[in-house]
């Protein structure tokens, strides 16, 4: 095996670690799926799970589930800068990730009853805003930079103002 080959593997078993849907990490490392699954057993002792991918609508299907990917998205723009909305730069991406994890253990479940993202719905983020399908926008009134996706039921609008509305 080529140096190279083995570094490919060696992204992949870590990013199977991380628990990302194996279609991803085909697509990030080049490995066939069909070679991964295995590997996907071997690491983890179960098979890995099948069926769509989640999507942005589905992500940000509610304020305070906006309001989180909103902190997920500004802390891997400020790791990755401008060049992630050329490509997904994956090292940021599981660094704005292991920071988001610990800021939801720590601050963020204590407002929210919604499951931290996991590393999987954090990667669509990074690919929707490569692809510009989700984008940032700026609060006039409270000046937090939030998400809002192109295909989205929820009005284009900011969530922290829309959750201090709804619990007033
Ligand atoms: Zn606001």
């Amino acid at each position: 095996m080529k140096l190279a080959a083995i570094g490919r593997f060696d992204i992949a078993v870590k990013l199977i670690h991380r628990g990302l849907r194996l279609s991803i990490v085909s697509h990030v490392t080049g490995i066939h799926i069909k070679t991964l699954r295995p590997l996907h057993r071997e690491i983890l002792g179960y098979r890995p799970p099948s069926g769509q991918l989640p999507s942005t609508s589905g992500i940000l299907s509610t304020r305070s589930a906006q309001a989180m990917a909103s902190v997920m998205a500004a802390l891997y723009q400020s790791a990755g800068g401008d060049g992630i909305y050329r490509q997904i730069d994956m090292e940021a991406l599981l660094a704005a990730h292991d920071l988001y994890l610990e800021l939801s253990k720590s601050v963020i479940l204590r407002v929210s009853s919604d499951k931290p993202l996991d590393i999987t719905q954090a990667w669509i983020i990074a690919r929707d805003i490569q692809t510009g399908a989700v984008y940032s926008k700026c609060c006039s009134h409270c000046r937090i930079r939030y998400l809002c996706a192109v295909a989205c039921r929820l009005p284009p609008s900011c969530p922290i103002c829309a959750l201090r509305k709804r619990d007033m």
